[in-house]
């Protein structure tokens, strides 16, 4: 079995890499704050002391960091994975980063005999801490073939979808999905309170129905009860939204629902709410209306 490595057990990173120690890979892990490892050690895992160590351990290393510059550093940076990876490593960046820099990265990795692929994720804390993920592939079909044993242990949905830089382009387009939906389940469980329904009942009434979507199904009851804590933070969503707005205007696209929904974030962000929940954009619907959706 490949030896895998893993860096960065934030809300994603953790389940993933969970799920790949149960799945029986031997796998060493790696975060900036080091507690953060503790619940993986005793678990079985491998604690690494850098970047560059995780990687003079793995065969396959993991990343799931934060934004663009966060995968730089620890691939490039003082004891990044370039350090310590041996020729014929194989990176996964399961970030969501912007993909013309993905190309960049796997070019430099090429370079040094290390292929990558970008294979960012969908599904929530929750998919990542049952192996459920949505996971989009881009890079060589013989890397993905290679990948393919280690991500079955993360994911359901494992889908490659092109060369390097198209997973994290799939990526994009998933997240118009995920915002316009939350807008829609915030604008209809509105329209519900206003109307005097009980707003458990109207969401068992209609989410298997065809306006059914994820986010109305797993973050609806999250906001009638009033829980914002984060499956995926305002801020880190923000991230992805401008993402998605720069590769709107280099392709001149007009995205107006997305645009829409990163300018109602922002609202949310000025108010120092960046830490919560992105299903939290239903307190943006409810200070317009001047109504609370609890039930
Ligand atoms: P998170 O809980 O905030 O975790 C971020 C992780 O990145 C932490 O382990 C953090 O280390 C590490 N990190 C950030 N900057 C770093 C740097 N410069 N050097 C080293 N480590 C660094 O975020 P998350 O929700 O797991 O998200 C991680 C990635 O997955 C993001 O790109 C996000 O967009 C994507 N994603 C998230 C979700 C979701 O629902 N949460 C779903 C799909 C995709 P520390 O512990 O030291 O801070």
């Amino acid at each position: 079995m490949e030896r895998v490595g893993v860096i960065g057990l934030g809300i994603m990173g953790r389940g993933m890499a969970a799920n790949i120690l149960k799945a029986g890979f031997p796998t060493t892990v790696w975060n900036r704050t080091a507690s953060r490892m503790t619940p993986l050690v005793e678990a079985g895992a491998a604690a690494a002391t850098s970047p560059a160590d995780v990687a003079r351990h793995s065969d396959i290393i993991l990343t799931c960091v934060s934004d663009t510059p966060d995968v730089e550093q620890v691939l490039f940076g003082e004891d990044g994975v370039v350090h310590g990876a041996a020729s014929g490593a194989l990176v996964i960046d399961s970030s969501t980063i912007s993909p013309n820099a993905t190309r960049e990265f796997a070019e430099k990795l090429a370079g040094r005999g290390i292929a990558m692929l970008d294979a960012p994720v969908s599904g929530g804390s929750e998919g990542a801490e049952r192996g459920t993920l949505s996971v989009m592939v881009g890079g060589e079909a013989a890397s993905f073939e290679r990948a393919l044993p280690m991500l079955n242990a993360i994911g359901k949905t494992i889908t490659h979808v092109g060369p390097s830089g198209s997973g994290q382009s799939t990526k994009l387009v998933n997240q118009i999905l995920c915002v316009a939906n939350m807008l829609a389940a915030s604008e209809a469980l509105l329209l519900a309170k206003a109307s005097g329904l009980d707003l458990e009942r109207t969401l068992q009434a209609v989410g298997g129905g065809a306006g059914g979507s994820w986010m109305l199904n797993n973050r609806g009851p999250q906001v009638i009860k009033r829980d914002f804590r984060p499956g995926f933070t305002i801020d880190l969503q923000q991230k992805d939204l401008r993402l998605v707005l720069e590769a709107a205007d280099e392709l001149g696209l007009p995205l107006t629902l997305t645009s829409m929904c990163h300018g109602m974030y922002n609202v949310l962000q000025r108010q120092g709410l960046g830490e919560e929940g992105n299903h939290a954009l239903a307190r943006a619907v409810e200070q317009l209306a001047g109504i609370v959706i609890e039930g």
